[in-house]
């Protein structure tokens, strides 16, 4: 049959049409296959209040369903007999979901939003649930390319269905019927001379039939799902004179075997089941559905079903070509509904079996050739883009998804901190299994408070760079508005500005075949807005001119890097994946850029300062810490020591555009520390021990460098440094500095050398916006701590409106400084601005008169010369003490000069003397 023969739009509903039907059946309509149109069956009379008890209609669904399979293509589900008395109040000995045991459900509310329906007592965390094969729905059984026969509701049922224990719906304020639009047909447009295809949108009334059980609303605190959602995104369209500009597509009730494509057999039975329940008995239920944050009444399921099939119907006329694109105003939403499981205010998942019913009616099929749209164009819907901007995971589409490589699943919300649906099935590394590995990409924010330039910063670095990658044949988009500013729930701060732009970057794909469906969203006017702003742009207004974003969030930048790198196993577009030990084997020499840092610094250090390399004795810590621990020539003998302990600055790296690698020409170092040793060694003449903590963790193994240090192993080291070399020096100021990664190692000495408070006059840390190391009470050194520490916190850092709320700065803080820098998340930049703040404070800590002491001319002179072995070897004192270590001095006598100027400290073989390892010396 020729979709176009079939004619899905009206302008009206058609009165004679409508009186043929008028009873609201709420078993699925007749089924019409492609072969043979069978004649519809005669309407199911709607099953009495009186209904009888569930194991009796359910075995009857089981049997009628094995008959049905047998049966002639054209079935239908039979009606449920009401041969059981019907349930007295307080009688209920089974629940709605019969397969499950309420007490055992793995689910959870939403937990984390303030309104009394969603904040459940008895919510569990969220569990994903095992592995889930739908069933195997085929083509023409039950399932048709063609609409099934459609069936109207006058208002006069509808009124009689609101009574239906719902009077108050007859009165909600803005519920508009669908008969009362006038909406243009595919002609009329036509004859407008739009010069392309009309956009669509689907809207029923009787979607607002679902709705919290009387005696359950709380007129103060009303459910957030709640109908006046889709009547003010209605009224809005048709308000602003956008519904006049487009089609309006009919909603239908979605058939079994559709929904069957996406949802287990049961999972349709147990849902459809609701709709034969009474009320009163729904009553006794609600606590049993609000484990699954669900409300209930006997209509749900009918627009359950209403809203499933709305978005099909969209679909089917955007793949048919009569319209470009389209918007779906549709309750209940579909996003969190799991193959087996309603949840989230959700039952079945529309966006998850429209994307299936596509692929499955539309298909390639072997040995076949495309099916053509009215306008005689091959239809193609090999691939589909689900894109989920709901605030919420989408758990259910990907989970529908999980291992389909066809189906592409991106989804952007809130993730984190036990926000619904919680556990870690929205996580960045949760990205499909099996052959559908990298085809779900979650972008979870871990913050509130996201808003235009975050999300369109996510679109313009993943989410299309992706897409175009995928190249879709047509995009689904699960348009929640919870995202949106003014939305309690998600606490986000899009504005409908922002959903128009991502709506117009969506746009671009797939020709234009973009259908966007309602899922969540709270703030009545919020979604109204944002949806508006959404249609004006598929039916191609102006865009609305932004103004300037700015930049991104410092958090949303970090998801989006994160997830960037993940991705990027899975998308050339994401940037080459870092390549394993083996394929880099192939290409060349690996050196990792730390050793190479390590190199550089020990050399420079030489050359400007003239600190000495410093061999470890422990195997273990050299091995770690190799080419990072030098110490000045006086280190023993000075009369300051500053121990300064630091990461290793920050790379500014460029990259370049194709693979991502690193632009080596255009990289660069930026180390503060030369800043430090300035001061300690031309301004005074302190003694310096200086200790690099870059990670010597760096792995070329898939997601780059491992995030976790070893902080057992910078225990150590500090330790060590303290042990046998501040130990044994002379000094009696000593001077403990740490930046970054080298605060906690600063930490680690005071908290387990006592001793610290008989020398140590200043210790002072500067840190990005990581809470800094504390010190606990039992240490005995607060007191002290507080008097000798200065803890340079970013003006940003968090620490500092606590210490406001509570009135104090936390002793185990140490004595907190509020500091302000250009870039205050990075520790190099507050290290820089906060020198002056550094000297001041040492100059109140230590004596004048050693202050005072300026270095001897040639002490920083060592290897001004820029010949390591000549100038160095012979001309310097060892300082004594330092670990005995034979190697250096070997390799210095085999000549074995690789690495210019690295120098090693050896007191065993040559008397004391410094043997330089260097270039020059070979
Ligand atoms: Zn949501």
């Amino acid at each position: 049959m020729d979709g176009a023969s079939q004619p899905i739009f009206t302008q009206a509903i058609d009165p004679a049409e409508s009186q043929t039907e008028t009873t609201r059946s709420p078993v699925a309509a007749p089924v019409v296959t492609v072969a043979a149109p069978a004649a519809a069956p005669p309407p199911v009379p709607f099953v009495p209040e009186t209904t009888p008890g569930l194991a009796n209609a359910t075995s009857q669904l089981a049997a009628a369903h094995i008959q049905a399979d047998g049966a002639a293509p054209a079935s239908s589900e039979p009606p449920i007999a009401s041969s059981s008395a019907p349930l007295e109040p307080g009688q209920a000995v089974f629940h709605p979901f019969p397969e499950q045991d309420p007490a055992g459900l793995p689910l959870t509310g939403f937990a984390s939003i303030p309104s009394r329906a969603a904040v459940l007592p008895n919510a569990q965390p969220y569990t994903r649930p095992g592995r889930y094969s739908p069933p195997q729905v085929q083509l023409g059984k039950g399932l048709s390319r063609d609409p099934p026969q459609r069936r109207f509701v006058n208002d006069h049922e509808l009124k009689a269905s609101l009574t239906n224990g719902n009077s108050e719906l007859a009165r909600l304020p803005g519920v508009v019927h669908e008969d009362e639009v006038k909406t243009l047909s595919v002609d009329d447009l036509k004859k407008m001379g739009l010069g392309r295809l009309p956009s669509g949108f689907c809207y029923s009334a009787r979607m607002t039939l679902h709705a919290p059980l009387p005696r359950t609303v709380d007129s103060n605190d009303p459910h957030p799902e709640q109908p006046a959602r889709i009547t003010g995104i209605f009224n809005k369209l048709l308000n602003g004179g956008l519904t006049s500009r487009m089609v309006r597509v009919q909603v239908r009730e979605a058939l079994r075997e559709e929904v069957m494509l996406v949802h287990s057999e049961g999972h349709w039975d147990r849902v459809r089941a609701t709709g034969f329940q009474t009320i009163e008995y729904l009553e006794t239920c609600k606590e049993f559905f609000e484990r699954l944050s669900l409300y209930v009444n006997p209509d749900s399921a009918f627009c359950a079903r209403l809203s499933c099939g709305g978005v099909i119907e969209m679909a089917r006329a955007v793949a048919e070509g009569q319209i470009r694109n389209g918007f779906a105003i549709v309750r209940p939403p579909g996003h969190h509904a799991e193959p087996e499981e309603a949840m989230g205010f959700c039952f079945f998942n529309n966006a998850a079996v429209v994307a299936k019913w596509l692929r499955t009616v539309y298909g390639a099929r072997p040995g076949q050739p495309l099916q053509r749209d009215v306008n005689g164009k091959e239809i193609k819907m090999e691939r589909i883009l689900i894109l989920d901007w709901d605030v919420h995971h989408g758990n259910g589409t990907q989970r529908a998804f999980e291992d389909d490589k066809d189906i592409l699943y991106i989804s952007l919300h809130r993730h984190g901190n036990g926000f619904y649906p919680g556990g870690d099935y929205g996580a960045l590394e949760s990205a499909g299994s099996g052959p559908g590995r990298g085809f779900s990409v979650n972008i979870p924010f871990m913050n509130e408070g996201m808003g235009d330039a975050d999300y369109l910063y996510a679109f313009q670095q993943i989410v299309m760079p992706i897409a175009y990658e995928f190249a879709p044949d047509l995009v689904i988009v699960s348009a929640g508005y919870d995202a949106a500013k003014g939305d309690e729930l998600g606490k986000m701060l899009v504005s409908p500005d922002g959903y128009a732009h991502m709506t117009h970057m969506l746009s671009a794909l797939a020709g234009g075949k973009l259908l966007l469906a309602l899922e969540g969203g709270y703030n009545v006017n919020s979604i109204a807005e944002s949806a508006y702003a959404c249609v004006k742009v598929i039916v191609g207004d102006e865009l609305p001119a932004m103004p300037s974003l700015g930049s991104a969030s410092l958090a949303a930048t970090n998801t989006v890097a994160d997830v960037k790198r993940f991705q990027a196993q899975h998308w050339k577009s994401m940037g080459c994946a870092v390549e394993s030990d083996a394929e880099l084997t192939k290409a060349g020499k690996i050196e990792s850029l730390s050793d190479i840092l390590k190199a550089h610094r020990v050399y420079h250090l030489f050359h400007e300062y003239g600190l000495f390399n410093v061999e470890l004795s422990s195997p273990g810590l050299e091995e770690a810490f190799h080419d990072q621990l030098l110490v000045s020539e006086d280190v023993y003998d000075a009369e300051v020591l500053l121990v300064f302990m630091h990461d290793l600055g920050s790379m500014k790296a460029a990259y370049t555009a194709a693979t991502l690698d690193t632009d080596l020409e255009r990289t660069q170092l930026l180390d503060t520390s030369c800043e430090v040793l300035d001061w300690a060694m031309e301004d005074h003449a302190f003694g310096v021990i200086d200790v690099n903590f870059l990670s010597h963790l760096a792995t070329v193994k898939g997601q780059g460098v491992d995030p976790s240090r070893d902080r057992a192993k910078e225990k150590e080291l500090a330790l060590h440094v303290w042990d046998n070399i501040v130990g044994m020096s002379a000094a009696q100021h000593v001077i403990l500095f740490g930046s970054g990664a080298g605060c906690h190692a600063l930490m680690d000495i005071i908290r387990n050398r006592p001793a610290v408070t008989d020398r140590v006059r200043a210790c002072i840390s500067i840190l990005g916006l990581e809470p800094p190391p504390e010190l606990d009470a039992a240490s005995g050194v607060r007191p002290w701590y507080k008097q000798q520490s200065l803890v340079l916190l970013p003006s940003t850092h968090p620490l500092h409106e606590d210490a406001r709320r509570a009135g104090k700065h936390q002793k185990k803080f140490g004595n907190i400084y509020r500091a302000t820098a250009e870039d205050e998340s990075r520790p190099t930049h507050l290290l820089h601005a906060s020198m002056p703040k550094v000297k001041e404070f040492v100059a109140t800590k230590i004596p004048q008169d050693a202050l005072d002491r300026r270095p001897a001319a040639s002490s920083t002179s060592a290897g001004s010369e820029g010949d390591a072995g000549s100038a160095g070897e012979g001309a310097k004192p060892a300082p004594v003490g330092v670990e005995a270590n034979g190697t250096a001095a070997e390799a210095a006598a085999a000549g074995d000069g690789v690495a210019p100027a690295v120098t090693a400290l050896s007191t065993s073989d040559n008397g004391g003397d410094v043997v330089m390892n260097g270039a020059g010396n070979a």
